[in-house]
């Protein structure tokens, strides 16, 4: 019996896994110019972690999470991660880092798991590559956040995206707009999903960003937070807006983007792209200025993103990226003594960085050929009895089907000369 993997959890092969290692190492190289950092976090954690920051009515903690009994400690639940800002936060508090330095430019990738129904572009686990930026509360940070984000998205060529752009206030001003809202919710409280009747009293912004056809109706004209903003966070969300269109970023204002997690405030956005179907939301985030303090830490600021990598190398592919480079050199040899000969030669090369591959079984010639064929190598060293003897050994490129002679004593350099670089 076939034993299958999980639903919703799926593998990366060799062949798309290149696709995923160059858009991490781009990033990579995008964040540190942005000093950005990694942390590495644990992808198991306590259940309250996440209940208590991402909120108890949103759809992750009410019915998404991978939750299971902590054998050590009765009573107790453990979570896989179904999102990374709150272990990041956990990790800030927990290690006081703050207490070194309050302003922190972190990021990660790494699988995240939530029970969401699976299809295209949806799955149970996935994988998100994100960036938290601690302790700072200025505008120019969040856009940086978004700059960021720009580059990587050039950088990788990801075409037709788009950014929406929301302020969602802060503890002075939203309070304000969630009465004007709930007010008005409360007048078509009848005709809302079942889901944003049940929560309305306790969060009735998931009304706005709910996809039911008949919540979008019924909201069509409800207040506009961006009316109810208060001063501080006018001025802040002015800045941003002028800072993105002087960096030459588009976006729309969308008021009705509340983001599902509780903890955001003033910025938030999502970036989405036309090419992607019903799942088309590729990054999100915005700021979180009371998520530090509580966590328990002290009232430090931060605003970040997450984005799917799934997604996005579904993007990508449909581009045709470049697909698991062959071995540089396939040794071919032919007989016993030719066979140990070359294996101390090819751990030699590997050594020095060349990508070898050779056969531990004796085939043919022809068969060799043939696999060096299928593996893509661009060069076959040629290694017999012969050979040896005269101490000159052929190697045949590929591409070309040019052969040349290569005397025993220049061999490693002229092979070494061929490393990719
Ligand atoms: P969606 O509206 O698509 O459910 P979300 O608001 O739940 O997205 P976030 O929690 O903000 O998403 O996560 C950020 C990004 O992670 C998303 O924009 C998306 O690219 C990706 N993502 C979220 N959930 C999944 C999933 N189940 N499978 C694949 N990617 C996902
Ligand atoms: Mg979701």
């Amino acid at each position: 019996m076939k034993i299958t993997a999980v639903k919703g959890f799926s593998d990366i092969f060799p062949g798309e896994v290149e696709t995923w290692q160059w858009v991490e190492q781009k990033a990579r190289e995008i964040f540190a110019t942005y000093c950005f950092a990694e942390i590495r976090i644990p992808i198991l954690e306590k259940t309250e972690l996440f209940s208590r920051s991402l909120g108890e009515t949103t759809d992750i903690v009410e019915k998404e999470m991978y939750t299971f009994a902590d054998q050590d400690a009765k009573g107790s639940l453990l979570t896989l991660r179904p999102e990374g800002t709150a272990g990041v936060v956990r990790a800030y508090v927990e290690s006081e880092m703050y207490k070194i330095e309050p302003v922190r430019k972190l990021y990660y990738m790494g699988p995240m798991f939530r029970r969401e129904r699976p299809q295209k572009g949806r799955l149970r686990q996935f994988h998100q590559i994100g960036v938290e930026a601690l302790g700072r509360s200025d505008p120019l940070v969040d856009v940086e956040v978004l700059l960021l984000l720009d580059d990587f998205f050039q950088a990788v060529g990801l075409e037709s995206t788009s950014l929406q752009l929301n302020s969602l206030g802060c503890v002075d001003c939203r309070p304000v707009f969630r009465e004007l809202l709930l007010a008005f919710l409360k007048e078509r409280e009848e005709v809302l999903c079942g889901n944003c009747r049940r929560r309305v009293e306790r969060n009735p912004l998931r009304a706005l960003d709910c996809k039911e056809q008949r919540c979008n109706e019924a909201t069509k004209n409800a207040p506009s937070i961006l009316d109810s903003l208060c001063e501080a966070c006018r001025r802040h969300f002015a800045i941003v807006r002028q800072s993105l269109a002087k960096a030459g970023v588009d976006y729309t204002l969308n008021p009705r983007m509340v983001r599902g997690l509780d903890y955001y405030c003033r910025t938030t956005f999502e970036w989405t792209s036309g090419q992607l179907g019903a799942q088309n939301a590729v990054a999100a985030g915005g700021r979180y200025d009371g998520l530090v303090q509580e966590l328990g830490g002290p009232p430090i600021p931060g605003v970040g993103f997450a984005m799917g990598v799934e997604r996005l190398t579904l993007l990508l592919r449909t581009k045709e990226t470049e697909k698991e480079a062959g071995p540089t050199l396939y040794v071919v040899w032919v007989g016993a003594r030719a066979r140990d000969w070359a294996f101390p030669l090819v751990h030699r090369l590997r050594r020095r960085g060349l990508k070898i591959e050779m056969e531990g079984e004796p085939r043919s010639l022809k068969s060799q050929m043939r696999r060096a064929d299928k593996l893509r190598a661009a060069s076959v060293l040629i290694v017999g009895d012969d050979e040896l003897d005269r101490e000159k050994l052929v190697v045949r490129n590929m591409a070309n089907k040019q052969q040349q002679e290569i005397h025993l004593k220049d061999l490693e350099i002229e092979l070494m000369s061929r490393k990719a670089t």
